[in-house]
């Protein structure tokens, strides 16, 4: 298998690590967020929207949406 490469560091990334940081979209709204950083040097690689709370958001808001909360 072949290992993209660490932009900063040139090392192999064979792992990542993921943090959980704010994605603010304004107006004091947002989402739970994640970023992958590089294990060796810590480089933020790809940022995104934390999958599992999207989802628990989502959920949230249909109920809310409905009226059941
Ligand atoms: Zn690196």
């Amino acid at each position: 298998m072949i290992y993209g490469t660490c932009p900063k560091c040139n090392a192999s990334v064979m792992s990542v690590n993921l943090k959980e940081i704010k994605v603010n979209a304004g107006n004091g709204t947002g989402w739970i967020g994640v970023s992958y950083q590089c294990a060796l040097c810590n480089t933020v690689l790809s940022v995104g929207i934390d999958p599992v709370a999207l989802k628990t958001d989502t959920i949230k808001g249909v109920l809310k949406g409905l009226g059941k909360t």
